[in-house]
C-alpha cells in the first residue's frame, strides 16, 4: 500500500488506523453497516443500498480516516465547505473516492461543483439543469486543453419536496426549503435526460421535518417509478438519513446519506 502523509496530522495512513477517532469512526460505521443489513434483510431486498457518509461540518482528516475505513462516497451540502475540502484530500478522488452535492445549489456555483462532485443529489429547477450543463461543457474544455483527462458526465438526481405542509408552516430543519414539486418531476427528468454533460439517475428526498418519514418515503417510490419508467437508467432513489434509514430501505432506497450517525453530532443542522 502506498504510504500517503496527511498533511494536516502529518500522520501515515498506517498512524491512521491507530489513532482513536479512526477507530471511533470505524465503530459507528460498522454500527450503520449492521443497521443497513437489518434494514435489508427486514424488507426481504436482495440488494444492499450504497451508503454515502455526509462529512458536513467535519473536517478534511475525518474524509481521509473514513477512506481509510472503506468509505468511497462521502457527501456534502455546502459548496464553499465541499470545494476546500475535496481540494485538501485531492489524492482521494484519485484513489477512487467520489464527492455527492447533496444540498440547495445556487446556480452560480455550478462551476465549482463540475470540478469535484460526481453527483449531484439536489436537481430541483430547469434554471440549474442549464447551469450544470453548460458549467459542465465549460469544464470539459478546461481539461481539453490543460491535457487533463474527460470527466464522466454529473450524475444528477431530482431531489423532490414531499412536504404538503405551506412553507411558513414548516419547522426549519435539513430540506425545509429546496426540491422540485411532484408534478414538476417528469418535465424537470425530460430535461435533464436531454443535457449535454449530465446523466439522469433518479430521485432524492428528505423526509418532512416532525412527519412520519413513511408516507412521504412510499410517495418518493411511486415518482421513483414513473421516473425509471421514462427513462430507465434512472432507478436511483436517494433516501434515508441518521433517523429514518430503515423506513427509507424498506422504501426502496438505493442511496442512504448518513452524517451524524457516523461521525456524531455536528455543532449545528444544515
Ligand atoms: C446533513 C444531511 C444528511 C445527513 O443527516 P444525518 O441526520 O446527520 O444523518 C442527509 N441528507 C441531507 C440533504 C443533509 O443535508
Amino acid at each position: 500500500m502506498k504510504v500517503v502523509k496527511d498533511e494536516y496530522t502529518g500522520m501515515t495512513d498506517t498512524d491512521h488506523q491507530r489513532d482513536e477517532r479512526t477507530e471511533e469512526l470505524g465503530r459507528r460505521l460498522a454500527a450503520v453497516h449492521r443497521r443497513i443489513a437489518a434494514a435489508v434483510d427486514a424488507a426481504g431486498r436482495q440488494e444492499t443500498p450504497d451508503l454515502v457518509v455526509v462529512t458536513k461540518f467535519h473536517p478534511a482528516a475525518d474524509v481521509r480516516r473514513l477512506y481509510s475505513c472503506g468509505v468511497r462516497h462521502v457527501g456534502e451540502n455546502r459548496d464553499q465547505e465541499a470545494r476546500g475540502k475535496a481540494a485538501e484530500v485531492a489524492d482521494l478522488a484519485e484513489a477512487g473516492l467520489e464527492w455527492h452535492f447533496i444540498g440547495q445549489l445556487q446556480s452560480n456555483k455550478a462551476k465549482y461543483v463540475v470540478r469535484y462532485a460526481s453527483t449531484v443529489h439536489s436537481v430541483d429547477r430547469f434554471s440549474l439543469v442549464e447551469a450544470l450543463s453548460s458549467a459542465m461543457d465549460r469544464e470539459q474544455g478546461r481539461r481539453r486543453e490543460a491535457g487533463e483527462r474527460m470527466r464522466p458526465p454529473m450524475d444528477c438526481l431530482i431531489q423532490v419536496d414531499l412536504d404538503d405542509r405551506a412553507a411558513a408552516d414548516r419547522p426549519a430543519g435539513i430540506g425545509s426549503r429546496g426540491g422540485a414539486h411532484p408534478d414538476e418531476v417528469s418535465a424537470l427528468a425530460a430535461a435533464i435526460s436531454q443535457a449535454e454533460g449530465l446523466r439522469l439517475r433518479g430521485v432524492m428526498a428528505v423526509a418532512p421535518v416532525g412527519l412520519d418519514p413513511v408516507p412521504a418515503f412510499d410517495l418518493l417510490q411511486q415518482i421513483s417509478g414513473a421516473v425509471s419508467a421514462a427513462h430507465p437508467g434512472a432507478t436511483w432513489i436517494s433516501a434515508g438519513m441518521s433517523q429514518d434509514l430503515e423506513q427509507a430501505v424498506a422504501a426502496g432506497a438505493t442511496h442512504l446519506r448518513i452524517g451524524t450517525d457516523v461521525l456524531g453530532p455536528r455543532p449545528d443542522v444544515g
